[in-house]
């Protein structure tokens, strides 16, 4: 705990924790000493993590990195959270995150923008940009993220560390503050594949307080084998292809399915013919949510109130207005409207009924190709870190980093991002790996394999 604490004190500037509990990791390192003494240690004692600013941890702050949060303290803990707690880890602190989890480079929280530790002019990416951060400067062993459409994968991608989003429903989302409740998953940051693994194992699993979580049995994803024979691996094929895709990331992709071919699995090239409609489906299906899900943030309940509104006056709609407009940031405000916009009655069936259609038909896509093979590989993003500032004015050109990590969430699938090397100038690359439905054994058996 002391080592990590120098550490973080010494990388400050990177901003990737909101709020540090020294003091408490202190004494929980303690408590675990004199367990470890007596014996009764959990399976994660002496585990250093921090958490992503979207999950409840009780008596503690959590923002969600917005204004409208302020001075809120949780007040209760998230399952996966208390989970891992009852294993003995130990929380050093929170960490910065984009604003309700809406983004894909931490420019969008409140705390101002998390840097790159590989270089410091560039996004961590997002949204659990923070997370990814702590664990590539060695700010704590593992941190716990929330991936919406690829805030686990897409951040570990650019900073050179292990991410993994489960099977939607593989992790309680209780305590999680919801950004789009059908699409997010909670999953670990780590440096190995054993550690996410573990860390998996420990959160998952029933919970009465989640109605969307899985009851199907969690195997030990730390001990998983895969099958005794070949396996069939398909390829996205614009991945290694498409010249929206990186040269470097393209070469790097590629030299790991020609190590899978030459390792005797079947590796065959495949198109996803819905690919060009994953994003537009996506964003007007989170948006739908999001707006639901944010309408509870009314100045009224929780955080924030706007000080200008008259309460005197007992004029409610403008205090939930100006609470709202000042409390909120500019993307999390865009996507209210706009998810206000796809719900609202003359517009629901073109767009939100016609995207759930979709959405079916890419789930659909998705089965099919599964039948055929066990894994299908992809490079985790398009292009490595980019610079910060370089896409804020271009929120499309933002919304294309997570071209190839939103399938996952469409589709309810896990999916890891493992390192891949790097390009000429130290970026981190990532590769991404998908499997059916709770096959997160495999999944994580393969990644090892590979990384
Ligand atoms: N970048 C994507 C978005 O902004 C994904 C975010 C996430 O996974 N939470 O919605």
């Amino acid at each position: 705990v002391e080592q990590y604490l120098i550490r973080i004190n010494e990388h400050r500037h990177l901003n990737a924790f909101t709020e540090i509990y020294a003091d408490e990791a202190r004494q929980q390192a303690e408590a675990v000493d004199q367990k470890i003494a007596d014996g009764t240690a959990g399976r994660l004692a002496g585990m250093v993590i921090g958490i992503k600013d979207v999950l409840s941890y009780t008596g503690h702050g959590v923002r969600a990195g917005s204004h409208i949060l302020d001075n809120f303290t949780a007040q209760f803990t998230a399952t996966a959270v208390q989970r891992l707690l009852n294993e003995d880890v130990i929380i050093i602190g929170r960490q910065n995150c984009d604003e309700f989890a809406m983004g894909s480079s931490n420019e969008n929280s409140s705390f101002g923008p998390v840097l790159n530790a590989a270089d410091t002019s560039r996004v961590p990416g997002g949204s659990s940009g923070g997370s990814a951060v702590a664990v590539q400067a060695g700010l704590c062993l593992a941190s716990i993220g929330s991936d919406t459409g690829g805030s686990v994968r897409q951040p570990a991608a650019f900073c050179g560390v292990v991410g993994l989003k489960p099977t939607y429903g593989r992790i309680s989302r209780w305590g999680l503050i919801a950004y789009a409740s059908s699409f997010d998953c909670i999953g670990p940051i780590a440096n190995t594949v054993d550690d996410a693994a573990l860390l998996l194992e420990i959160m998952a699993g029933a919970d009465d307080f989640d109605s969307t979580v899985s009851s199907q049995p969690v195997s030990a994803y730390t001990q998983a084998t895969l099958p005794n024979r070949p396996l069939r691996i398909a390829y996205l094929r614009d991945g290694v292809e498409s010249s929206g895709v990186d040269q470097t990331i393209r070469e790097a992709t590629q030299a790991k399915i020609n190590a899978l071919q030459n390792a005797g699995h079947t590796v065959e090239p495949v198109d996803i013919s819905l690919l060009k409609y994953l994003l537009p489906t996506y964003y007007i299906l989170t948006t739908a949510e999001a707006s639901s899900n944010l309408s509870r943030f009314d100045g009224v309940r929780y955080g924030y109130r706007s000080v200008s509104a008259d309460t005197s006056a007992l004029d409610l709609l403008t205090l939930y207005k100006k609470s709202r407009t000042e409390g909120f940031g500019a993307e999390v405000r865009r996507r209210i409207l706009l998810g206000t916009f796809v719900l609202s009655a003359s517009y629901y069936d073109a767009y939100y009924t016609k995207a759930q259609q979709v959405r079916r038909l890419i789930r659909q896509e998705a089965e099919q190709l599964f039948e055929k093979y066990d894994f299908l590989v992809s490079p985790t993003t398009p292009t490595p870190a980019f610079r910060l500032g370089e896409k804020t004015d271009y929120p499309l050109q933002m919304y294309l980093a997570d071209i190839f990590t939103v399938q996952a969430n469409v589709i309810g699938y896990p999916a890891i991002s493992i390192p891949n090397g790097t390009d000429a100038s130290g970026l981190p690359i990532g590769l991404q790996l998908m499997a059916p439905p709770f096959a997160e054994g495999a999944l994580v058996a393969l990644a090892k394999q590979m990384y």
